[in-house]
Order: structure tokens, then C-alpha cells, then sequence
């Protein structure tokens, strides 16, 4: 329906971003790209790799050149015949669940720091919004990636909610995590995504608050679509 509309979701970790994104997506016809997916494959890659990650207060005097490791790792989505929904690639291989696991939330934010990591997706990033129709999710979609963008959504919640929430999702696939070992990850993460020197995770100016702590994905969507009708009028690739 909105072939070329660009919406830029923001928001804590563990917030539902992706949930919203993608029912918005389906509702309005558009793609939807995990940019968090995508600084976990680079996760992934260092950790196999054996790619020095520093820790935030190493960063400054890290000496070390990304950019070679960097030319050697490709990132793509293809769609999963069985689920329908876009899987990260990493070098041609699915790496959508590998990237899930705990150890690499432990790592992302550490290796999302570093500025050669975020120039490189950023510039993939923005190819992709090049035509339009898309949603997009992360951390500095709305500040960084796609500075106008049609709708910018900001999202937050309790963070003990949002751990709950991950904590659930995380048992229901079978991983062993405690739920302390889940809010140090989630606040741990918030913690070092708004303080890094690089596009912290901020709130744009021009964004729409959803607090989710008691909402329902149903809500949250219904609240998400008739803010994109009031704002029809202004949205500059038209509906
Ligand atoms: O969205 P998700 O929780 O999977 O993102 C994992 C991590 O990737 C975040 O905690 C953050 O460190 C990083 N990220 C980022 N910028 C984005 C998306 C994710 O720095 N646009």
C-alpha cells in the first residue's frame, strides 16, 4: 500500500521492536530489516574469528585496523521458505538462530561501539532504504540511519518487564538462562548502546513515544497506525 514509506524504530533492548516492526511491515505492505541482526553477525564473526572485541573503556586506545576483517564479512536477508519472514545471512550462511544465543548478546554492544563496524553497516543500511518501503529496527535508525524518515517510533518499557519478556522468549526456545543473567544483558546493553561515543541510542526529536509496559501487541499496533493516519498529510511519500 505505502510503497515507499520509510518508518524508523528506536528503542531499549528487549522492547518489542521487532514484534511491532514486523506487523507493521505486514500491514503496510513493506520490508522489514533487523539492523540489530545485522551488528550480531559481525558479533558472530569476531567471535569465531578470533577478532579482538574491546571492552568500552578500551575502545580509545584500541590499535587495532578493523577494516580488513570488515572486507571479509558479508551480511544479507534472504527469505525462509517456512517461515516467510527475512533471515540474516552471514557469508551466504543462515545464521538467524546462532545469533540469538547469549553469548553473543554479551558481545554485541561492545563490538557495536566500534566506529569502523557501525560505518560499514550504516552505508548497508541506507542502500537499502535507497527505494523506500521499508521499516527498519535498532538503535539509531531515526538519528543516524534515516534521519527523515516518515514516522519515527521510540520505544521503551519497564526495563524488569522487558526482561521478563526476553527471559519467557529465551526459556520457550530451550536456551538455559537464569533471569538475573537476562536483566544484566538487557541493562547492561542499555546501558553501553546510550554511552558509546558513536550514534548512541537516543530518542530523535521528531519521534513518537510508545511505552509498552502494559500494552498489548495489538495496542501497540493499533496506537502505531492511527498515529500514521494523523500524520497522512505530512508524509512525504504519500500513501
Ligand atoms: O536489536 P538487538 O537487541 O538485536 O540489537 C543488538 C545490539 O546491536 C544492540 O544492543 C546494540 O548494541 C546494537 N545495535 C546498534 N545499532 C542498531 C541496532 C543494534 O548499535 N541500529
Amino acid at each position: 500500500m505505502h510503497s515507499r514509506l520509510i518508518i524508523a524504530i528506536d528503542g531499549y533492548s528487549s522492547c518489542g521492536k521487532s514484534t511491532v516492526a514486523k506487523a507493521l511491515a505486514k500491514r503496510l505492505g513493506l520490508q522489514y530489516i533487523d539492523s540489530g541482526a545485522m551488528y550480531r553477525a559481525v558479533t558472530l564473526y569476531f567471535m569465531k574469528n578470533n577478532i579482538p572485541i574491546p571492552f568500552p573503556e578500551q575502545l580509545q586506545n584500541m590499535d587495532f585496523n578493523f577494516e580488513p576483517v570488515l572486507d571479509k564479512i558479508h551480511i544479507d536477508f534472504r527469505v525462509n521458505p517456512s517461515t516467510g519472514l527475512s533471515d540474516v545471512h552471514l557469508n551466504g550462511v543462515d545464521v538467524e538462530k546462532e545469533i540469538r544465543s547469549m553469548a553473543i548478546s554479551e558481545q554485541v554492544s561492545h563490538v557495536s561501539a566500534i566506529k569502523a563496524v557501525r560505518v560499514r553497516l550504516v552505508e548497508l543500511q541506507k542502500k537499502a532504504g535507497m527505494m523506500g518501503g521499508l521499516v527498519m529496527d535498532g538503535r539509531d535508525i531515526g538519528t543516524v540511519v534515516f534521519p527523515h524518515a516518515d514516522l519515527k517510533l521510540f520505544m521503551k518499557a519497564d526495563p524488569m518487564v522487558r526482561a521478563e519478556r526476553r527471559f519467557k522468549e529465551l526459556s520457550l526456545k530451550g536456551t538455559k538462562v537464569t533471569m538475573e543473567e537476562v536483566i544484566n544483558n538487557v541493562v547492561g546493553r542499555d546501558y553501553e548502546d546510550t554511552h558509546r561515543e558513536e550514534s548512541p541510542l537516543r530518542k530523535a526529536n521528531d519521534s513518537f513515544i510508545l511505552d509498552n509496559t502494559h500494552l498489548t501487541q495489538e495496542e501497540q499496533v493499533d496506537i502505531v497506525m492511527k498515529e500514521i493516519v494523523r500524520l497522512k498529510d505530512s508524509i512525504k511519500q504519500g500513501f
